[in-house]
């Protein structure tokens, strides 16, 4: 059996490598190395595809959700909801501005955010929520605008793992990302839509927000050397821009591909009882950043021990809910107990997925798997 790799970049870049390999010796001979001409295009192109009137570029997923909450005006002790189960970016940029994370409980199906819980945590001080759209599908964000118009909230989706999917509101489809007042997303090499390093961009349909967010990526400056507010320097090379020029192209591909090793695994695990394959929220697409499984009866970490005997990666995303972070203990005063959260935590193994998996490494994780429980 040939290498099984969680994610398989190398093999993605061969198959593109001519037009990647072009379109960085074009950034390298016009030395347009900050701001050059593939950034604006890649801005626009993404914009296009996404069906949003704004995507404001920045160094990586990270600096796009801090962008979101500077850019809404939120002032320190201004509270966030959001869920414990998530990457720790989402997080972090709350805390980081000294605004207060107020985390919920995930639904045990789709590991987004129980909308059922975030009314009761709503207080006077909360400005936003940020949705996070897990593993490749979203939130129900009908829900959460819902809860957002009636409680004056802003949301900022984190879209990070989810570029590319579709959701149905009563009236139409848009794109996962578009929907609240800012999304958020992440050009990480791993993501569905990857570059080779660091990249990130923010997506508006409101031309204030869009100003104030490519503002504060940009020192705080609409014209060079005149700085109206204090930002930081968070850009997204033209290099990566490049890249993602050529990637855009292939994002509904990648995707669809992803989404058949989902359907694979789906259909040689739905019968094992001591698994339960991913849940779909019936509103939107899922286009499987991770193909995430729980696996019941304290039995995870040995059906890992199992795979990596026989050369199968497997991943634990998320090991520690983000309440029981220690970075997070100034804010979690009261024994807060998001027992979903904590229950994925011993659950969850995310398998291999990605772009260029074959047939064959498919058939070799499936018996893997399946030997396990046979046993
Ligand atoms: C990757 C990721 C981020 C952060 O993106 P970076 O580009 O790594 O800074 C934020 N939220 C989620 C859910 C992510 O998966």
């Amino acid at each position: 059996m040939d290498n099984i790799k969680m994610v398989d970049l190398q093999t993605q870049y061969h198959r593109l490598k001519p037009e990647i390999d072009a379109a960085m010796q074009d950034v390298i001979e016009s030395s347009a190395f900050i701001n050059g001409p593939a950034v604006k295009q890649f801005q626009a192109s993404l914009a296009e595809y996404l069906g949003v009137r704004h995507v404001i570029t920045c160094g990586n997923g990270t600096d796009a959700l801090q962008a979101a909450l500077v850019a809404l005006d939120l002032k320190p002790g201004d509270e966030v909801i959001t869920t414990a189960f998530t990457f720790i970016a989402t997080v972090e940029v709350i805390g980081l501005l000294d605004l207060k994370p107020v985390l919920v409980d995930v639904n045990p199906e789709t590991y987004t955010i129980d909308t059922e819980q975030v009314e009761a945590v709503i207080t006077s001080r909360t400005k936003a929520i940020i949705p996070v759209h897990l593993f490749g599908q979203g939130a129900d964000m009908k829900k959460i605008k819902d809860i957002a118009e009636r409680n004056n909230l802003y949301i900022v989706e984190d879209a990070a793992q989810c570029l590319g999917a579709d959701f149905k509101t009563d009236v139409d489809t848009q794109k996962l990302g578009t929907m609240g007042n800012i999304g958020c997303t992440s050009f990480f090499p791993s993501k569905n839509l990857g570059c080779f390093g660091d990249g990130g961009a923010c997506m508006t349909n409101d031309d204030t927000l869009a100003e104030k967010l490519r503002m504060f990526v940009n020192h705080g400056t609409k014209i060079k050397y005149y700085h109206e507010t204090i930002g930081v320097n968070s850009r997204l090379d033209t290099l990566q821009a490049a890249i993602l020029n050529v990637k855009l192209p292939h994002l509904d591909d990648f995707n669809k591909r992803r989404q058949e090793v989902a359907a694979f695994y789906d259909n040689a695990f739905e019968n094992i009882e001591e698994i339960s394959i991913p849940g779909r929220n019936p509103d939107s697409q899922h286009v499987f950043h991770q193909y995430v499984m729980r696996v019941q009866n304290g039995k995870r970490n040995a059906l890992k021990d199992w795979l990596k005997k026989r050369d199968i990666p497997s991943m634990v995303y998320y090991p520690v809910a983000l309440h029981k972070q220690k970075a997070f203990s100034k804010w979690m005063t009261q024994d807060i107990s998001l027992p979903v959260s904590e229950l994925l935590t011993e659950e969850v193994l995310a398998l291999p997925i990605h772009t260029e998996m074959t047939p064959g490494q498919l058939e070799h994780i499936k018996n893997g798997v399946l030997s396990f429980f046979k046993k």
